[in-house]
């Protein structure tokens, strides 16, 4: 089939007589070959969302269909990888047509030629339905790749291989009736189209980050959806980057939309040079990297995330908890709003269209921990973790509200903070995580049931410490009982003992869930001996004067594998609080 250009705006095109085409059908533009996606059909007339450079098209030219929906390539091959917004590597671009990348380039996703070695895991005779693994491949040294029966595919293994293979080589044939489909490593799959799971279960555990605030007061779980607005500079990559290192999840889809033009270049320089904590390799060795180079059009961010998301389902349908994070879905709901604009739809608030909300609800639905395809029932979790930059930190724009009304933890990042070099710069009192309930359960169970106590109690004295800052502003200092100075001293300590963590720290970049409880639980017992000490009759001078007080400020840098040396913070505490009261007190 073969349509004509009719009209040409930036990066959409108007074609017509593509009456047999469908909606999200590729599309190859001009003898060119731009690759373009059908995003809107009226009558005969199509609307094309082009992924390349424009300029130089004209009327009257060709639009070539290619009747598949925009897809990506699933196979060995992934992790590792850094693709543009429609899955095309960087590198092999880059090496085949230098730095600019020249449109129409056709290149795989996935590399033809390399050989994986395929060890079956079923024998001739089997029973297999969609989504068995057949066989595994040891992709990185971190990460096996497990191969499943595709989507749609059921029967009895005919022939099974065993070797070294290239994805499209042919690993085992699946008979049915008189049937017999060839499988092999390869699949695709239409990024539109989320890929399916036999049920969605209640996330109820937690993907612990190791970053204090994030899993004490606002926890978000395995298969969870979570974002991070914040202004410029408040550290939403820096957070972004220390959950992709940190966050208790096997597989990491990093999608970068970057902001301005060399932003993106620093994601792709420095994500290849940060090192996985857990095994000492490179973090790439289990990432898949999503990045949009200053150099494609906006319509390429728009396509990103679900490139992205769709690989990041993948891995959970093999049984693994992926991590997805988006930075930032901003530039993704900018590029909404370019296409919606030139579409001449009316536009809904500050000019994104009025389907921004439900994009956004289709987007983060695709998290979740779920049963996968196949009759071994194993469990697979996505996580989906979204910055937002809203225009100048305002929060009550569209984006971030739209994203507020679906996502269940909010991680508010705030500019003071950032500015006081309060880091991470979580506004404790605005961020809020719904899975408190659920996950509060677990953390009582594995970790200690005096936790959501402690946890709950911290809180309450950071509130505290907001209003008593209130009376102090108003009427000075000198208006505060003794008592409530004291409770000024506690949420101090909990502010920058606990709560201020530094990501480039060697050992205080990441804190265990024990150690965190270790940690609270110390700062909380001094707070509440000192109450006591206080009400025996010390002074509060002698309190804040004890040595102990420099442990707890220390504590941050006490190795995960000597949480013992908390054992002595508490003897400490208790011994010289009560040495005060028996010394000066009553
Ligand atoms: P954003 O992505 O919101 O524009 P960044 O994540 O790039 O902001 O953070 C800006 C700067 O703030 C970082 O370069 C770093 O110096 C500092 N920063 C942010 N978070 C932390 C942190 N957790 N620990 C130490 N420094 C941080
Ligand atoms: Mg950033």
């Amino acid at each position: 089939m073969e349509g004509r250009i009719v009209k040409v705006s930036g990066p959409l095109v108007i074609a017509e007589s593509m009456e047999n085409a469908k909606m999200y059908d590729v599309v190859r533009v001009s003898d060119k070959r731009l690759i373009g996606e059908i995003i809107e059909i009226h009558g005969d007339r199509a609307s094309i969302q082009v992924y390349e450079e424009t300029s130089g098209l004209g009327p009257g030219e060709p639009v070539y269909s290619t009747n598949e929906p925009l897809s990506v390539e699933l196979a060995p091959g992934l992790i590792e990888s850094m693709f543009d917004g429609i899955q095309r590597p960087l590198d092999v671009i880059r090496s085949e047509v230098g730095d600019n990348i020249t449109r129409g380039v056709e290149v795989n996703s996935i590399d033809r030629k390399r050989k994986w070695m395929f060890k079956p895991t079923v024998k001739k005779g089997d029973k297999v339905i969609a989504g068995d693994i057949i066989g595994t491949v040891k992709e990185t040294s971190i990460i096996e790749h497990r191969i499943m029966i595709p989507i749609g595919v059921e029967g009895v293994i005919d022939d099974i291989k065993e070797g070294e293979f290239t994805v499209t080589d042919i690993v085992a044939t699946v008979k049915n009736g008189s049937e017999v489909k060839e499988i092999q490593m390869l699949q695709k799959w239409p990024v539109r189209r989320g890929r399916p799971y036999v049920e969605k279960l209640a996330p109820d555990s937690p993907m612990g980050t190791g970053q204090r605030i994030i899993d004490t007061f606002f926890p978000v779980a395995k298969g969870g959806t979570a974002c991070i607005p914040g202004p410029f500079g408040s550290g939403k990559t820096v957070v972004q980057h220390q959950l992709a290192k940190w966050a208790d999840a096997e597989i990491v889809v990093y999608i970068g939309c970057g902001e301005r033009g060399n932003e993106m270049t620093d994601v792709l320089m420095e994500f290849p040079e940060l090192k996985d904590p857990k095994s000492g390799e490179p973090l790439m060795k289990r990432t898949v990297l999503i990045a949009n180079t200053s150099d494609m059009p906006v319509a390429a961010r728009e396509a990103s995330i679900y490139t992205g998301i769709t690989i990041a389902e993948y891995f959970r349908d093999m049984g693994y908890s992926v991590a997805l994070m988006a930075d930032s879905t901003s530039r993704w709901a900018e590029a909404l709003r370019e296409m919606s604009g030139r579409l001449e739809e009316m536009p809904g608030e500050e000019g994104y269209p009025a389907y921004l909300g439900s994009k956004l609800a289709e987007f983060y639905e695709r998290a979740g921990k779920v049963i996968c395809y196949g009759s071994d029932k194993r469990e697979g979790a996505l996580t989906a973790v979204g910055a937002v930059s809203p225009p100048g930190g305002d929060l009550s724009e569209p984006v971030t509200q739209g994203t507020l009304r679906i996502v269940k933890v909010f991680w508010g990042l705030d500019a003071d903070l950032a500015y006081k070099r309060h880091f991470p710069a979580i506004n404790w009192l605005q961020s809020y995580s719904l899975y408190e309930d659920s996950l509060g359960e677990w953390l009582s169970n594995e970790v200690s049931p005096e936790w959501n106590g402690l946890v709950a109690e911290a809180m309450k004295l950071l509130q505290e410490e907001a209003e008593l800052q209130e009376i102090v502003r108003l009427v000075g200092i000198d208006a505060l009982s003794v008592r409530d100075r004291w409770t000024l001293e506690s949420a101090k300590s909990i502010r920058e003992d606990y709560l201020h963590q530094n990501a480039f720290h060697d050992i205080d970049t990441y804190t265990s869930v024990n150690k965190q409880y270790r940690m609270l639980k110390a700062i909380m017992m001094f707070h509440s001996e000192g109450i006591k000490a206080l009400d025996a009759g010390a002074f509060l001078s002698e309190i804040t004067n004890l040595p102990v007080k420099e442990s707890i400020a220390r504590a941050k840098l006490i190795l995960e594998n000597n949480l013992d040396a908390f054992d002595s913070i508490e003897k400490d505490i208790k011994h010289q609080m009560s040495s005060i009261v028996s010394n000066g007190g009553v």
